[in-house]
């Protein structure tokens, strides 16, 4: 029998009593790890009973002594660095050079957070009248939800939780259903670094669990990362519901390749960029634009495209792992067939791909369209598999109107050797992370994760400065205080200004 994943409510490891547990699969073998509840109504309810009482005594605790928290939980987090990547690997597929990444990734947040009481200084200005100083204060909210999707169970819930506790809050996490036990260890790690355990809970569940904390009257804000589609449901019942609400959204990534661009680096990191995690990535890029020359490069790009084997996350040579699920595989097998349907040249299809061993994995194989135009599916959908389309346009201007025209804004690169034409780009493109000469430039910690458009619902983004705002109130005092009323003996040599 699988395991049953458990929750933790009230600081307790606890079963859950609901009658609808899904399966949580392998994606490499199809076999069954574990179990994952539901979450009853009244489970949800406790956990968030359970945050706002324990916001009462963590938001007293001394910012230092939280920041001190995160140290510790740092330590702890690198110490289990790969145990935490074996979890991740066995319920995503990833690579474990990729399950690594994704545990890193996050432990870049929890340094981030450690640094929480420079974040949270306020502002002070004296005298802006006479004998009247202005500043401002830093606060937390109170309870805060995360709900996170399946593609960094490690990154993405360490993106939300250490940010918002280190500031003051207590916490409510609805990791993925298809990979929880990740975000389970993540949990019992903090614990064991020493919050009080209630100030983060765990519940698990789908759109019913979702929308119960969406229209929770005790819930100030809500973070999410996932589809648009469910982006959009978080973004508008969250904000009726009158919360603070940051919503992360799909994608498509353009990589703008100029003729003068260094070839070798160029096919190196499209290759790795766009079936690397097998696709499953925010900022994929799934369509290379090539400038003018640039576009003898397609042969090249598909001798290197078709070097890659999916495999298992133990095979050391695996270039990348499974989808996660069945239906993630049908759906990209569908989309390619769609792009065949509508016109696109189809130079290698990895529909139908085995890998020895393996035969109930959920394999899809480096998949290369050239010809793709701005109406097919396969350019207005986000693929999330490992598929790259490649476009052409005539000059950077053309390809700049070609990005800034899809409604998608999360990432885009530019690869070149002039710095004229680098510049042009990152002015004029209307997308949130840009990379110059870097296929996937995804901010560290210290910036912000800085989606646009229709990839960011919502003004705070994560991480950086801007998580420190989205977890917190500003509070300003101005204040006076009479020189009349220092007690006797106390006026200093150079006090002798009345007020009056
Ligand atoms: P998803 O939208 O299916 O699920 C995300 C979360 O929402 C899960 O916890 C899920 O249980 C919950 N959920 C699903 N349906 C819901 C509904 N109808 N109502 C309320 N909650 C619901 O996303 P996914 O498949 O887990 O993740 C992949 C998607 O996430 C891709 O579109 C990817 O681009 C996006 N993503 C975006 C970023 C970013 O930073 N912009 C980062 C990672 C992933």
């Amino acid at each position: 029998m699988s395991k049953k994943v458990k929750q933790f409510i009230g600081g307790q490891a606890i079963e859950s009593q609901t009658s609808e547990w899904l399966p949580v699969d392998n994606p490499a073998t199809g076999e069954v790890i574990a179990e994952v509840p539901m979450a009853t109504q009244d489970e949800v309810e406790q956990a968030v009973a359970s945050a706002k009482k324990a916001f009462e005594t963590w938001k007293e605790v001394p910012v230092t002594k939280r920041a001190r928290i995160m140290l510790d939980y740092q330590a702890l987090l690198k110490k289990h660095h790969d145990e935490l990547a074996e979890i991740l690997a066995e319920e995503t597929g990833k690579t474990f050079e990729d399950a690594k990444g994704d545990v890193w990734r996050g432990i870049e947040v929890v340094e981030h957070a450690a640094n929480a009481p420079s974040l949270m200084m306020g502002e002070f200005v004296e005298n802006v009248a006479n004998g009247i100083d202005s500043y401002s204060l830093i606060q937390p909210l109170g309870v805060c939800a995360g709900i996170t999707p399946f593609n960094f169970p490690a990154m993405i819930p360490l993106w939300m939780f250490p940010m918002a506790l280190v500031c003051g809050n207590t916490f409510v996490l609805k990791p993925s259903e298809q990979d929880p036990n990740t975000p389970m260890r993540l949990a019992e790690l903090l614990y064991e670094a020493g919050v009080p355990r209630d100030v983060l809970q765990v519940v698990h569940g789908g759109k019913q669990q979702v929308d119960q904390l969406l229209q929770h009257p005790d819930i100030k804000a809500i973070s999410f990362v996932g589809s648009v589609p469910v982006a959009e449901h978080i973004y508008r019942t969250g904000t009726q519901h009158l919360k603070r609400v940051q919503a992360f959204a799909g994608a498509k990534n353009h990589m703008v390749v100029m003729p003068d661009a260094n070839k070798q680096q160029v096919i190196n990191s499209i290759v790795g960029a766009s079936c690397g995690a097998a696709g499953q990535r925010c900022m994929a890029i799934s369509i290379a634009v090539l400038v003018g020359e640039a576009n003898e490069w397609i042969d090249d790009i598909k001798d290197a495209m078709a070097q890659l084997k999916p495999g298992h996350w133990k095979d050391p040579s695996a270039a990348y792992g499974p989808l996660i699920n069945k239906q993630a595989k049908a759906r990209v097998e569908g989309l390619i067939a769609k792009g065949v349907e509508e016109g696109a040249e189809l130079l290698l299809d990895g529909r139908n791909y085995q890998v020895d061993g393996f035969p109930d994995g959920n394999w899809v194989g480096p998949t290369l369209f050239k010809g793709v135009q701005p109406h097919m599916s396969i350019y207005q959908e986000e693929i999330f598999g490992p598929v790259l389309g490649l476009m052409s346009a005539e000059s950077l201007e053309d390809a700049i109107d070609l990005i800034n025209n899809n409604p998608y804004g999360n990432g885009t690169s530019i690869f070149t050797d002039s710095g004229a034409a680098a510049r042009k780009f990152q002015h004029e493109i209307q997308v949130g992370q840009v990379g110059i000469n870097i296929p996937i430039p995804v901010p560290l910690p210290f910036f912000s994760f800085t989606g646009w458009r229709k990839s960011f619902y919502g003004d705070q983004h994560a991480y950086g400065k801007q998580a420190v705002r989205f977890y917190t109130e500003t509070k300003t005092v101005t204040e006076r205080w009479f020189e009349d009323d220092i007690p006797d003996g106390h006026h200093g040599p150079n006090m002798t200004i009345s007020m009056k």
